[in-house]
């Protein structure tokens, strides 16, 4: 089954064309990456598929079907960092978002907080968290309701080799348990350690799209990826 389907997307600020008739299908069980360096339109195409942007022209399909409150409901997302508050714990805070947000329950904190591995630190205060630690709890906000997609807008941007790894494994974790995943990465190693497809965007155009192990064994991937080269 298709997770998502996008025919033809174009989007333009002004004079900048962000993207430029993007199609691309996301199969159910995958990590899907879309790796492109910065401002190719990665921020652009995840906003558009979470109606935070609506595109010039194209369009979308979420499950196969237009988009309905209860599909919503199955998409989890981070697209920028969640304001925590900094003096409050862990389970504060998720339940704060929890009420923001209308998604999960009073059980559901407990585990989304045991699922990214947070759960013997959910008393903790967030100011005494490492930033791995924020961005875990950040993921754990968009578990809640236990949603079968997940979209991560850069997910270990600003991370340590630590807290980058850790992400990772979460990610690899999440999709085992059945997660589909859409990750916006402009790293070519954090879309062959954890991507299952990929499609590489360049200057809201689209480069390839397919498979993880094919794609990457394209000898163009170089300098697709470092332009400056
Ligand atoms: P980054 O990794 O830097 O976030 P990106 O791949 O996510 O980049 P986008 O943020 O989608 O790319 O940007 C695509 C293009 O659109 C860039 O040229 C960017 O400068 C431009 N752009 C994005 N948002 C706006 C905006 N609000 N107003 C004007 N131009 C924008």
């Amino acid at each position: 089954m298709q997770v998502l389907e996008l025919e033809n997307i174009s989007k333009s600020y002004g004079k900048i064309r962000a993207l430029n008739g993007v199609s691309l299908t996301v199969p159910q069980g995958s990590v899907y990456g879309i790796l492109g360096p910065n401002g190719s339109g990665k921020t652009t195409l995840l906003s558009i598929i979470l109606d935070v942007l609506s595109a010039d022209s194209g369009r979308y399909s979420w499950f196969g079907k237009p988009g309905s409150k209860e599909q919503r409901k199955q998409i989890g997302s981070l697209l920028e960092t969640p304001n925590f508050y900094h003096y409050l714990s862990a389970v504060n805070n998720l339940k704060i978002t929890r009420s923001i947000s209308g998604r999960g329950d009073e059980d559901d904190i407990g585990n989304v907080l045991r699922s990214v591995n947070l759960y013997e630190r959910r008393n903790s205060r967030f100011s005494s968290y490492s930033l791995g630690m924020k961005q875990r709890l950040a993921i754990a906000g968009a578990l809640l309701g236990n949603p079968g997609v997940l979209v991560l807008d850069e997910p270990t941007n600003g991370l340590d080799p630590v807290g980058i790894a850790e992400i990772r494994d979460l990610i690899r974790k999440l999709n085992a348990q059945g997660h589909t995943i859409i990750l916006a990465s402009h790293l070519l190693d954090e879309v062959e350690k954890v991507c299952t497809h990929v499609t590489i965007l360049k200057t809201g155009n689209i480069v390839t799209s397919g498979r993880v192990d094919d794609v990457l064994a394209h000898d163009d991937i170089v300098e697709i990826m470092c332009p400056e080269m």
